[in-house]
């Protein structure tokens, strides 16, 4: 058995595009069904009737954050209130929360997907699944542990921290895949070696899912050598259910965004027009499936770019490549545009440099400045001074070349920098307004 549901996940571009568009028709008619949707299609004079083709779709006005903030609880809702079963908030990394009502069908379906995200990159029944997210509201948990359990894992409810525990859990019962934040696995490996265990030796670990926050590729190779195993990007967000939108396969080169469940779009922030696969815009996504709480043309706010080539593993859905950072996590700093992720790339390729980081933007009386604190390994931090300093003036070069502003920065003890149980926070301003 290669693929979770072969009928589906093989279906060649025509057919999953007819497919598509059919499923497109029944979502936008459901959506209508919500008092947001309703009045907002009345406005435009839009209906499933009209969509003859899935471009049809950008006749359709773009559902933002804030709408559905604004629509909270209910105003998205499609069905009675005795047809939910289940809800689910974002962490409000950047606000006030959202709020997502499942129907047992939605839950269902969310599960299927990502029962065929984990078994796409590898896992099959039997094995042994540990998920270090932290449970209830936040979807990393449920969403991973339903799914885990419909593919027939031994499903272990970890929950986030407490590492002497994830460690003895995962040796007791030998656990062969783990799910976890890829800021938190740099901390937990700092837990194995302090007790005298390698991850690689000391369990039975295959396999690692990492995803939730933005990573570079030098991260992902960097938590490979760490466990001794691969590591797949795992891509999702509550409003799109949660974990299972878009998972690398075994080829490890970009994720499948399960095209049959989503239709997705890449537009440029800016202009709001559609960009031809390959370019780098921002990620629109339409659920095709959801009964109970449909968006259509959700600004998702993540860049990435379509990678249109077939995957050599065989399935249809298109992959997007690894996500740059959101638009709105960009910081000016001396006029020049950074992701926090082009500094990430250059810290984790020096070899010295531990896992844990922390930009902070400040200004005094010259202006505005960037302060980049960077964790040093363990055995980096005995060196002497001279060594360290040069150290800290290679990273600055580096720095300056890639985003033409010098940083300041400082090397810091092993395991001083503040640690959050989810996401990392990367990013401090402190600049006044
Ligand atoms: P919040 O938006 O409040 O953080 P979520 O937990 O729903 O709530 O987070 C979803 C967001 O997390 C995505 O929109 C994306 O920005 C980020 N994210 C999720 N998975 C990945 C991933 N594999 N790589 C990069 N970013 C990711
Ligand atoms: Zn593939």
């Amino acid at each position: 058995m290669q693929y979770w549901q072969a009928d589906i996940e093989t279906l060649a571009p025509q057919e999953l595009a007819a497919l598509q568009l059919q499923k497109l028709c029944r979502s936008v008619e459901q959506a209508g069904r919500s008092e947001f949707y309703r009045k907002r299609f009345a406005q435009h004079s839009l209906s499933a009737e009209s969509i003859r083709s899935l471009d049809d779709i950008r006749r359709f006005p773009f559902t933002c954050k804030d709408e559905l903030r604004q629509e909270y609880p209910w105003g998205l809702l499609t069905v009675g209130h005795d047809e939910i079963v289940r809800m689910h908030c974002t962490s409000g990394t950047t606000g006030n929360p959202v709020a997502i009502l499942h129907s047992r069908r939605d839950l269902h379906n969310w599960a299927n997907l990502v029962a065929r995200s984990l078994f796409a990159a590898g896992t099959r029944p039997g094995e042994v699944f540990q998920n270090s997210s932290g449970y209830g509201l936040f979807t990393g948990g449920l969403g991973f542990q339903s799914g885990a359990e419909l593919l027939g894992c031994l499903s272990i409810p970890a929950g986030s921290g407490n590492s002497q525990r994830q460690i003895k859990l995962m040796r007791d019962f030998g656990t062969t895949c783990l799910h976890a934040v890829p800021s938190y696995l740099g901390r937990l490996h700092n837990v194995f070696i302090e007790n005298g265990l390698q991850p690689a030796k000391d369990t039975k670990l295959k396999r690692l899912f990492i995803g939730a926050e933005p990573h570079s590729e030098e991260t992902r190779q960097r938590i490979q050598e760490l466990y001794g195993c691969k590591a797949y990007n795992s891509f999702g967000m509550t409003e799109m259910n949660g974990p299972g939108v878009a998972f690398e396969c075994e080829c490890q080169n970009g994720m499948h965004l399960w095209e049959d469940a989503y239709l997705m779009e890449i537009i440029d922030p800016d202009t709001l027009e559609p960009l031809p696969d390959g370019e780098l815009g921002e990620l629109v996504l339409t659920t095709l499936d959801r009964e109970a709480m449909p968006i259509i043309r959700y600004r998702t706010r993540d860049l990435t770019r379509i990678i249109a080539e077939t995957c050599p593993c065989g399935r249809s859905a298109r992959r997007i490549d690894r996500i740059t950072g959101r638009s709105d996590d960009m910081f000016i700093i001396k006029g020049c545009n950074v992701f926090p992720i082009q500094i990430e790339r250059i810290l984790m390729r020096i070899s010295e440099v531990g896992s844990d980081y922390l930009i902070t933007l400040d200004s005094n009386d010259d202006g505005d400045f960037m302060l980049v604190q960077a964790e040093l390994k363990h055995e980096a931090f005995s060196d002497e001074f001279p060594k360290l300093e040069q150290l800290r003036k290679r990273i600055a070069a580096a720095m300056r070349d890639e985003i033409q502003v010098t940083p300041r920065v400082q090397l810091v003890n092993p395991d001083t920098l503040p640690k959050s149980e989810g996401k990392a926070v990367r990013v401090k301003d402190l600049r006044k307004n």
